[in-house]
């Protein structure tokens, strides 16, 4: 029987994305599916109901009836504890869920017996680039980044050459340049900045250069496991503090973007290095939700301290619904071809790398250790 695919509207505060798009749907009912929409879902990231329909999918307006009867939910939200009250022993669902950041809803969809895929915990291997939905959404948020940086600083960012004289261009510093750090490197190039950017992965260097962007370079190199950047020790720490109080210090807009997976993000922005810089720059934390790249950083707020203004924005992604939503969605819509077959029913293949990996919650329990033990040590 061709699976039930739904599409709820996101609930979360703030939370302007939607899991499914137009286009995306008219695939999945092309490939067999039944998709239902809650109506209203795509409306604030700009996907009127008509569009849904149009595609092929049924609009639905009660929430609950929304998940009967569905094989699969696709969200871009953990559900809350009222959403997974209404799910069917056996469900999927398909989502982000930050699980160690949300015990007690994974708890409830353990009890609950629904399968979980969580997104994030997708290896980062060449098959899986597709539904990739950390790249995808810190594509956006690098890219709002700058606009952010750009719209706070009081310069241009372009050198101009006028009658009323010639403007030098600004300075724009990127911490981190990783998937978000490129973009908004990539963004503040366009816009006609000189660009520096750090990153303790050294490979890093010749991805921020093809950019058009200078590198800031230490004797370390930090690569960890999985491409990813392991801790500094302190001695390296007080090597890289020296290096960018200088860098801080010299730019108009810094934008942060520094994380390590599993831990709080790395503090490379002191309160005394915000107190060097120019009366009138700004400094945009990407890695707010982290626990901040800056000290000042005021998670989910916008400051201004020793003349800095200082935006520690949340959920970027949501600033750019349109664009997000689709890039998430497409994610989505490869994510499940691993869930389906060529007729649009459900054929999971639990030992496939990609699903094991992300798998959350099955059957009442939890197959993915860290988040098993977490819940075990009542943290
Ligand atoms: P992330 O969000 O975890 O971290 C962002 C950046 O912060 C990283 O580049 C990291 O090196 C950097 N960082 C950590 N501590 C720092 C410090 N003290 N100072 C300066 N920078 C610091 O990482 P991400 O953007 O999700 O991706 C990280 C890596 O994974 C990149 O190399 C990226 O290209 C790679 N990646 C691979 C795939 C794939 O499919 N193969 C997909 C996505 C990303």
């Amino acid at each position: 029987m061709a699976v039930r695919v739904a599409v709820p509207k996101e609930v979360a505060p703030g939370e302007a994305r939607v899991a499914s798009v137009p286009e995306v749907v008219q695939k999945l009912v092309k490939g067999g599916a039944e998709v239902v929409v809650e109506a209203g879902a795509g409306v604030r990231s700009g996907y009127p109901d008509a569009l849904y329909t149009g595609a092929g999918a049924r609009l639905e307006t009660d929430p609950a009836a929304l998940v009967r009867g569905a094989g699969i939910v696709v969200r871009v939200q953990p559900p809350t504890i009222e959403e997974i009250g209404r799910l069917a022993p056996g469900t999927i669902v398909v989502t982000t869920m930050n699980a160690s950041r949300n015990l007690d809803r994974v708890a409830a969809l353990r009890e609950a017996k629904v399968t979980t895929f969580a997104l994030e915990l997708l290896p980062r291997i060449t098959r899986a680039q597709g539904m990739d939905v950390l790249s995808s959404q810190a594509t956006v948020a690098g890219y709002r980044a700058t606009l952010i940086g750009a719209d706070l600083c009081p310069k241009f960012l372009p050198m101009l050459t006028t009658a009323a004289g010639t403007i030098r261009p600004a300075k724009v510093l990127v911490l981190g340049a990783g998937v978000a750090g490129l973009m908004a490197i990539a963004t503040a190039r366009r816009l006609g900045a000189i660009v520096v950017a750090y990153d303790v992965r050294r490979a890093a260097g010749e991805q921020v250069r093809s950019l058009g962007a200078k590198f800031l370079e230490l004797e370390i190199n930090a690569e960890g496991s999985g491409g990813y950047a392991r801790e500094l020790t302190a001695s390296e720490k007080a090597q890289e503090q020296e290096m960018l109080a200088t860098a801080v210090a010299d730019a108009d807009i810094v934008i942060t973007t520094a994380n390590i997976p599993g831990r709080r993000a790395p503090l490379l922005v002191r309160a005394e290095m915000v107190a060097r810089m120019r009366p009138g720059a700004a400094i945009v934390d990407l890695a707010a939700e982290t626990g901040g790249n800056c000290e000042l950083t005021q998670p989910g707020a916008q400051i201004e301290a020793h003349g800095v203004k200082i935006a520690g924005p949340l959920n970027l992604p949501s600033q750019l619904p349109f664009h997000a939503s689709a890039m998430y969605a497409r994610n989505v819509q490869a994510f499940l071809g691993l869930l389906l077959d060529a007729h649009g029913e459900l054929a999971p293949n639990y030992q496939d790398e990609i699903l094991a990996a992300s798998l959350l919650t099955k059957d009442g329990t939890v197959p993915h250790a860290p988040t098993a033990q977490a819940l075990a040590g009542g943290k």
